[in-house]
Parts: structure tokens; C-alpha cells; sequence
């Protein structure tokens, strides 16, 4: 068995494309999904730290329990939970990789990007600290 982690939004039209491309791309079996609505908005700074202490508790369960060694975010077009333009999101999308890379150095952390129509596209990832 094998897994990678999804910090993805609750957005139906965002959830196959993200899971098929991180199966793909990281040839792994299951994708654990932690969804909220416009995760980057509470991510980046200033960090909303409810939303983001209950993301970093279930990205762990992912990391602790099915060994996931990568984590990607995702933020995309015509988001409804963070309606704010692509430049801010995708600046937020920097920062909430930086949130998550800093809480979990041993992972791979990946920012995802998806247009309007729901292609992915890979933006910025941190690995892990000290190299792996
Ligand atoms: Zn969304």
C-alpha cells in the first residue's frame, strides 16, 4: 500500500482530477484527502489557526499512520470558499506550502494549481529538509 496527502477544497469539481493526477505523477494506490473550503486562505498568512490546527492534526493522521511522504495543497479558479484573484491565491498557495513544509520537513510538499477547466498544474513544492 502506498500514499500520498491532499490539502484540497471541498469543491466536487476539484476531488478526481487532483486524485488522478497525484496517482500518476507519485505512482501511489490512495490519495488521503483533508478538505475544507478555500484551504489556502487559512494557511497563508495570517494564519487562521482553528482551520489550520485541524488541517496540520489530519494531514498527521496521513503522515503517522500511512507513511504519506508528500502532501500537496491545492487552490483553483472560480474557488467559492476564497474568491480572491488568481495572483493572491497562488500567492497563498506560496505561503500555505510554506506552512505545511515547516510543520512536516520530512515530506515533499507540492502546490497545486487548477485552472477552469480542472487541468492541474504543479507551481512550486518544497523537499524535504536536509534532502531525501
Ligand atoms: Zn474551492
Amino acid at each position: 500500500m502506498s500514499f500520498c496527502t491532499v490539502v484540497n477544497c471541498m469543491d466536487g469539481r476539484v476531488q478526481l482530477p487532483v486524485i488522478r493526477y497525484l496517482q500518476d505523477r507519485f505512482e501511489v494506490l490512495y490519495v488521503d484527502s483533508v478538505t475544507e473550503a478555500g484551504p489556502v486562505k487559512s494557511l497563508a498568512e495570517p494564519v487562521d489557526e482553528t482551520v489550520s490546527q485541524s488541517i496540520l492534526s489530519r494531514v498527521a493522521v496521513s503522515t503517522e499512520k500511512h507513511g504519506s511522504k508528500i502532501v500537496a495543497i491545492v487552490a483553483h479558479d472560480d474557488c467559492g470558499g476564497n474568491p480572491a484573484d488568481e495572483i493572491t491565491q497562488r500567492r497563498q498557495l506560496e505561503e500555505s506550502v510554506d506552512f505545511i513544509a515547516g510543520h512536516f520537513p520530512e515530506t515533499t510538499v507540492l502546490g497545486l494549481w487548477l485552472d477552469m477547466d480542472w487541468s492541474v498544474f504543479e507551481v512550486t513544492s518544497r523537499d524535504p529538509a536536509g534532502g531525501a
